[in-house]
C-alpha cells in the first residue's frame, strides 16, 4: 500500500504552534550566554590574589567554591571573570 506523502492540517497547525516555543527557547539560551559574559574583568574590580583588611573571597557572598575542594583550590565568582583564589579580594567584596 502506498503511503501518502502529505501533511495533515492538524500536523501543520501543531508544527506552527511549536515554532514560537522553539524561538523562545533559543532566545533564552542566548540570554543565558550573554549573562555569563557580563562578569567584570578582574582589573575592573581591582582583584588581587591575597586578602585585604581581613576580607577574602571565600567569605564573600559571590564566591563559588570549587567542587570537591579538599585542597581549597581556586574557585569562581558570580560577578568576576576567571578563576578566583579563596584568599583573593576585590572591591566588590560583600559579606556572606
Ligand atoms: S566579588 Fe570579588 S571578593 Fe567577592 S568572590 Fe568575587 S572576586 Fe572575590
Amino acid at each position: 500500500m502506498k503511503k501518502h506523502n502529505y501533511v495533515s492540517r492538524a500536523d501543520a497547525l501543531g508544527k506552527l504552534a511549536m515554532a514560537p516555543l522553539a524561538i523562545g527557547a533559543l532566545a533564552a539560551l542566548r540570554t543565558g550566554a550573554a549573562a555569563a559574559n557580563n562578569k567584570s574583568a578582574k582589573s575592573a574590580v581591582k582583584y588581587v590574589d591575597h586578602p585585604v583588611s581581613g576580607k577574602k573571597c571565600d567569605a564573600c557572598r559571590f564566591y563559588i567554591a570549587a567542587k570537591h575542594d579538599p585542597m581549597k583550590t581556586r574557585g569562581g565568582c558570580q560577578i568576576v571573570q576567571g578563576s578566583i583564589s579563596p584568599n583573593g579580594y576585590c572591591v566588590a567584596w560583600a559579606k556572606k
